[in-house]
């Protein structure tokens, strides 16, 4: 086992925390968090509240609590070797009701710190504007929270180590609406290798929230003519959003 494992899992035993879980219930929001109000206080008893990793009985979660879990300095995967400046842990509205996530951090992102920051992310402001929202109302994460060299792909075990904070990041939050943006993380939720031509245009249960897979800001700026589609998407996720209200 690797050295930044075992003291993974030694804080979660110091923690009370007595097992973990690869299991693919990841999809499914904790009940016991999901019908507590507010969800910040919700104590994480089922064993895959954290997408994998078990919190102790009693301790709510928060983006703090994650955020300071992480660390400043995550070892967790080999992206920390490999030229990342910082972690990108996510930005907006702690209890936002719609949640975007992308793949993992670029560039400008890695030297600000903030998802979504370059080009592709000013489109995706102009596409929350579109719909009546701004950034500081919705929240923005990406499946990994470090930059992966050259912009690649990430790799599996990067995005095994980084996920459950995701997952716990979503099931704080409790978004009504999750947009994953482009193929990868489309994929990487729904743990699937359909096409993001196939997933877009659907709707899917996700954690108690409705996900609807769009094409990435990235790819709107390559191919301009896809922006009707998420156009149409987004006034699918508009609608949603005020009938949830
Ligand atoms: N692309 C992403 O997927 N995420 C970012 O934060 C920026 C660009």
């Amino acid at each position: 086992m690797s050295q930044p494992l075992a003291d993974h899992l030694k804080y979660y035993a110091e923690m009370g925390v007595d097992g973990v879980s690869r299991d693919a219930r990841w999809r499914e929001r904790p009940a016991a968090a999901a019908a507590a109000e507010p969800a910040s206080d919700a104590p994480f008893d089922s064993p895959d509240a954290a997408g994998g990793v078990r919190l102790a009985q009693g301790h709510a979660d928060s983006l703090d609590l994650i955020r300071s879990e992480i660390g400043p300095d995550c070892r967790r995967c080999k992206l920390c070797t490999l030229g990342r400046s910082q972690i990108v842990f996510g930005v907006g509205h702690p209890k936002a009701r719609l949640m975007f996530v992308g793949e993992a951090p670029g560039e400008e992102e890695d030297k600000r710190g903030e998802p979504f920051v370059g080009r592709a992310g000013q489109l995706l402001t102009k596409i929350i504007e579109a719909i009546g929202l701004t950034r500081e109302q919705v929240y923005i994460a990406n499946v990994i929270k470090c930059r992966p060299p050259g912009n690649r792909n990430p790799e599996p075990d990067e995005v095994a180590a980084c996920e459950p904070y995701l997952f716990r990041q979503i099931d704080v939050i409790q978004p009504l609406v999750i947009v994953p943006l482009g193929k990868f993380a489309a994929q990487s939720l729904l743990r699937t290798a359909d096409p993001i031509t196939r997933l877009r245009g659907r709707q899917f249960d996700y954690r108690g929230a409705v996900l609807i897979p769009t094409f990435h800001p990235a790819y709107l700026l390559r191919n301009p003519s896809a922006k009707r589609e998420v156009w149409d998407d987004m006034k699918k996720v508009r609608a949603l959003l005020q009938a949830g209200s």
